[in-house]
């Protein structure tokens, strides 16, 4: 058999694995791995890759399926338009992710990492992929990097990294058009970064993380950086499912011909294949470590091992440790995963009433600077601002009107106007209320309704005049015309929320 070795060095278990004694970094070259898991992964990465970059392209009521506009304010996502008010819906967001994501690790360990995390399918299914098709097998890789300088290094290095630069610029573009939007960004470089020099840097600065990462950093990010993988430990328990070494069938380890003299010799045959395919080098025989994403690389490369010696596969395996140690069977009614999935659920259905209830336009009720109302001989009168704004994918008409029963006392100047998306306008209204109706703390009523829709919002505004008798009131003030200081509300333009 011709096998990619691991490195010489092999495991280290005092430290971490891609370090040596002296605690430098040890570049990796994993070896290929072939079996189901192998040929299943590029399927997903393409998929997964194909949706990361057509999110800011697709387009869903006029705008891109996922958009951050963070200079306006704005969040564009699935056809829903959210601004600065709704922020509060990325608590319900972000943590309704945190607990799928949670469930995920105590049912089946670290299968984001291993299949989905965008670190391990860009460096798994593009930079490594190219770095193998330029400079071949791992033992090709390693000698090329340790031997000296000579034009087949220099050229394979030119070219390895003239497309991992390219391969950065690109990225860095798709993930800036999350931010800025396919069109703006199409438009800004065609104008060249003369004009557009702070999103010019934000460019260099995503390219320069990217390249620095998918060449160098590598599998340091989920060994060093990444809190999900340090989390793993307290999320998962005995029953998880995880990629593990069946010890007990595999120990003692013993080379091919061994078990044939000794029946009591484990299905290991010591190849260190396991090893060699390993992204983060670790000896998956010792045992679950924080350093294993999951792959599955060392599932293939054993099966291929065991099949080679005719032995049965799935001496490394997807697999929970209770099954491993005790043969119990996979139970997913544990508290632990009862409790993550309860919380879970509540944020989802939570978050999903919220979204779903996000309103199309939104309505506010200014009061105007100066005095709160005015006092006439026969009125009290309150003037205010309706700030509608338009939080619909498209230009709409929204009419206002007195609710049933108000059209004697409001006075609506404009009753019609017309918002792009995000688009608000303030429209003045006029209360005038009798002084033998006036009670103190009544409310007047006005709709808006959105045209495109038919959506009727109904909206209360507090009467604003005297505490005491109107009467009494008046006479105390007519001098002044103006309401009394008791119930003036102060910050004139303070904002009634319908
Ligand atoms: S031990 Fe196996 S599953 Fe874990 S990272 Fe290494 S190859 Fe992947
Ligand atoms: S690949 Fe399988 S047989 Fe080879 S060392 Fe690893 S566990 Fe043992």
């Amino acid at each position: 058999m011709s096998l990619d070795k691991p490195d010489k060095s092999g495991p280290n278990l005092d430290t971490v694995s891609v370090l040596d004694e002296r605690g430098s970094r040890k570049y990796v070259y994993p070896a290929d791995a072939k079996g189901r898991w192998s040929r299943l992964k590029p399927w997903v990465y393409t998929i997964l890759i194909a949706v990361y970059v057509a999110l800011p392209f697709v387009h869903i009521g006029g705008h891109p399926a996922v958009h951050i506009d963070l200079p306006d304010r704005r969040f564009y996502l699935f056809g829903a338009t959210y601004n600065s008010q709704d922020f509060y819906l990325a608590f319900f967001v972000l943590t309704g992710i945190g607990f799928a994501l949670i469930v995920v690790a105590a049912l089946w360990g670290r299968l984001w990492c291993g299949w989905a995390c965008p670190q391990t399918v860009f460096l798994d299914g593009v930079f490594r992929r190219i770095e193998r098709w330029i400079e071949g097998p791992a033992s090709k890789r390693r000698r090329l990097a340790d031997g000296p300088f000579t034009g087949e290094k220099v050229i394979k290095g030119a070219l390895k990294h003239a497309i991992y630069l390219a391969l950065s610029v690109a990225i860095a573009h798709v993930f800036l058009a999350y931010f800025t939007s396919v069109d703006t960004l199409g438009a800004m470089i065609e104008d060249g970064p003369a004009g557009h020099m702070g999103t010019f840097m934000w460019a260099a600065i995503f390219t320069a993380i990217i390249y620095g990462n998918f060449w160098w950093f590598r599998e340091q990010l989920c060994i060093v950086i990444c809190p999900y993988g340090r989390l793993q430990s307290v999320l998962q328990d005995r029953d998880t499912i995880n990629v593990q070494y069946d010890y007990a069938r595999g120990e003692p380890r013993g080379k091919v011909r061994a078990k044939e003299l000794d029946a009591s010799v484990g299905d290991c045959v010591d190849c260190g294949r396991c090893i060699a395919v390993c992204p983060t080098q670790i000896d998956i025989r010792s045992g679950p470590q924080l350093e294993c994403i999951g792959c599955a690389y060392c599932i293939d490369a054993c099966d291929d091992i065991m099949t080679k010696v005719g032995r049965p596969t799935g001496l490394i395996r997807y697999d929970s440790l209770a099954a491993i140690e005790d043969g119990k069977r996979r139970s997913f009614k544990r508290p632990r995963v009862i409790a993550y999935a309860i919380a879970g659920l509540i944020l989802v259905v939570v978050s999903t009433i919220v979204m779903s209830r996000n309103d199309t336009f939104e309505v506010n009720v200014l009061r105007v600077q100066g005095a709160p109302y005015t006092l006439t001989d026969a009125t009290i009168e309150n003037t205010f601002r309706v700030h509608v704004v338009n939080k619909r994918n498209g230009h709409t008409l929204f009419k206002l009107a007195p609710a049933d029963g108000f059209a004697d006392v409001l006075f609506l100047p404009q009753t019609d106007v017309e918002l792009d998306t995000f688009q608000g306008r303030e429209l003045p209204v006029f209360a005038k209320v009798p002084l033998q109706h006036y009670k103190h703390g009544m409310e007047v009523h006005l709709t808006v309704t959105d045209t495109s829709t038919g959506e009727v919002e109904d909206v209360a505004v507090a009467v604003l005049g005297p505490r005491r008798p109107v009467r009494k009131a008046k006479a105390h003030e007519d001098d002044e015309h103006h309401g009394d200081e008791g119930d003036r509300h102060h910050g004139d333009e303070g904002e009634e929320k319908r």
